[in-house]
């Protein structure tokens, strides 16, 4: 049985279990979602508290910034080491905490620690770039990327070591400090991941750890004119009042947000290949991934195959409690609050709005779960084909003309991710150009390798996380031009 750790701050340097609280109190629960049964509390931030981070971070960033770029990584690329040494334990914390199972939580955490070694590897190979001046009275033009200032990371629940370390990473090996501030249900999974950080030798102040209210914290941190930068991932619509927060003070902003995947699939597409990714991938994390598959568009001559397999692969999914049992594919939904959203979509379900074929209701507790489902042929209109589930559910719609797969694809305002999948190299090359996202995965679906740029446009967001443009994101351009001083 995995203990639950006691959850503690980290400001300026020092690890703190008392919070200062706000008008709802000074502790949260933690709840195991696959239980319903508290393992935990983490202490709630007050604004003084908040104050004292800022302070901590406005105070490091010109000792971290000036530290030599060799030094911050290897204190980062340390913090990976650790975090892979730790990750069987952290992984049982990550489960506890959201319900994920076993593999994928260990998978989240190994993965993570490569995506922060590669961010520090930037920190050595970002020198900036000198550029052809247009007269010899010239003497040069320096083009250098100088770290943003303290920045602030919001990160949600659904990869709760995964999207804190893309963060942490950038910011600091970019040289900033920075203040995270994880979701209210997973707080023990970041402090684990920060306490890699600390290990690894991190001067205090540099990195701050803050728990509570979101909207109280990201309110006071963003009016804070010590942030310069503020990374957030989440919901769509707190995304766009975070956004316009930022705007008030300059900041610069990263928003990741959510995503109603499109999937088309051709008709020469490898059936069994195609079915076997698109079953796995879609019922991931219980389908709460901004990424994940949930429009299915599926070239007519093959629908009814692809419904069936995709029904009967669902059925055979083994639902649980992965604390519990290592066996678990899929695990629980994260709070009451999904499932509520996932009975909505099922009641929205009225005519032509599709066929459900397989699953469709909440399973009786204790937990929230919530069966795999696939529903065939939503209409355009439906609720499921126009709003994101971020749930185990999966719309199924035939098309006659590759064009036609394209528009509804491109149809909504989220452009995260778009996946094909076709052995036609013509319609491959046709849909890479044309499918309209942030990320285009043709034939599989990863699109989160750490040196790739992970970002959406449209509704899904701005920016991006990962890659050269990870690091990026925690800098600002600066020119300096230098003339001879006499003629
Ligand atoms: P929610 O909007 O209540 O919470 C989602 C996350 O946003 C939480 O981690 C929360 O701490 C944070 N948040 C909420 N208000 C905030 C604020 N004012 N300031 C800072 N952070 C704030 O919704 P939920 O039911 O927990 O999650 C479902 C929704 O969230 C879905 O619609 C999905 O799009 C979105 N989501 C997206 C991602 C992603 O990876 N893009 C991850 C998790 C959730």
């Amino acid at each position: 049985m995995t203990a639950y750790p006691q959850v503690k701050m980290l400001i300026a340097g020092q690890w703190v279990a008392e919070g200062g609280g706000d008008e709802n109190g000074t502790s949260m629960a933690i709840v195991n979602p696959a239980t319903e049964q508290t393992i935990g509390s983490a202490p709630k931030v007050s604004r003084e508290q908040l104050d004292a981070a800022l302070n901590a971070a406005d105070a490091a960033f010109p000792m971290w910034s000036a530290t030599p770029a060799i030094e911050r990584y290897r204190i980062i690329r340390r913090a990976a080491d650790l975090l892979r040494e730790r990750a069987q334990g952290i992984a049982r914390v990550i489960t506890l905490e959201m319900g994920k199972p076993h593999a994928q939580a260990l998978g989240e955490t190994t993965g993570a620690a490569d995506l922060i070694d590669f961010l520090a590897e930037e920190a050595k190979r970002q020198g900036g770039r000198l550029v052809p001046t247009r007269s010899a009275a010239i003497l040069e033009q320096r083009v250098t990327q100088e770290p943003v200032g303290p920045a602030i990371l919001l990160t949600p629940w659904n990869f709760p070591i995964n999207l804190p370390a893309k963060k942490i990473a950038g910011a600091l090996a970019a040289g900033c400090s920075a203040i995270l501030k994880p979701a209210e249900t997973t707080p023990a999974s970041a402090q684990m991941l920060v306490e890699c950080f600390v290990d690894a030798g991190l001067p205090d102040g540099v990195l701050n750890l803050v728990f509570g209210d979101p909207a109280m914290i990201s309110e006071h941190l963003i009016a804070s004119p010590v942030s310069r930068k503020v990374s957030f991932t989440g919901s769509t619509a707190v995304g766009k009042h975070l956004g316009a927060l930022a705007a008030q003070g300059m900041k610069r902003f990263t928003p990741e947000l959510g995503g109603h995947a499109p999937v088309v699939i051709g008709e020469s597409a490898d059936f069994d290949r195609t079915i076997a990714a698109c079953a796995a991938t879609k019922f991931r994390n219980a389908g709460q991934i901004c990424v994940s598959p949930t429009r299915f568009l599926v070239a007519r001559s093959i629908f009814d195959k692809f419904v069936a397999e995709f029904a009967s692969r669902s059925q055979a999914i083994k639902i649980g409690d992965a604390s519990a049992d290592d066996s678990v594919e899929m695990g629980p939904l994260a709070h009451a609050g999904r499932v509520s959203a996932m009975e909505d979509l099922m009641a929205s379900m009225g005519d032509g709005a599709g066929e459900i074929v397989a699953g469709g209701s909440a399973i009786a507790g204790p937990g929230h779960f919530f069966q795999p489902t696939v529903i065939a042929a939503p209409s355009p209109g439906s609720k499921l084909m126009n709003e994101e589930p971020f749930g185990p559910v999966a719309g199924i719609v035939p098309y006659d003309d590759i064009a036609d797969a394209v528009k509804i694809a491109n149809s909504l305002r989220y452009g995260l991710a778009a996946y094909a999948f076709t052995s036609n190299l013509d319609e491959s090359h046709y849909l890479g150009k044309t499918l309209r996202a942030g990320m285009v995965a043709i034939n599989h679906f990863g699109v989160g390798s750490p040196e790739t740029p992970f970002g959406g446009i449209g509704d899904s967001g701005f920016g991006s996380e990962s890659g050269v443009e990870g690091y990026l994101g925690y800098t600002e351009t600066k020119l300096v031009t230098v003339a001879k001083s006499a003629p």
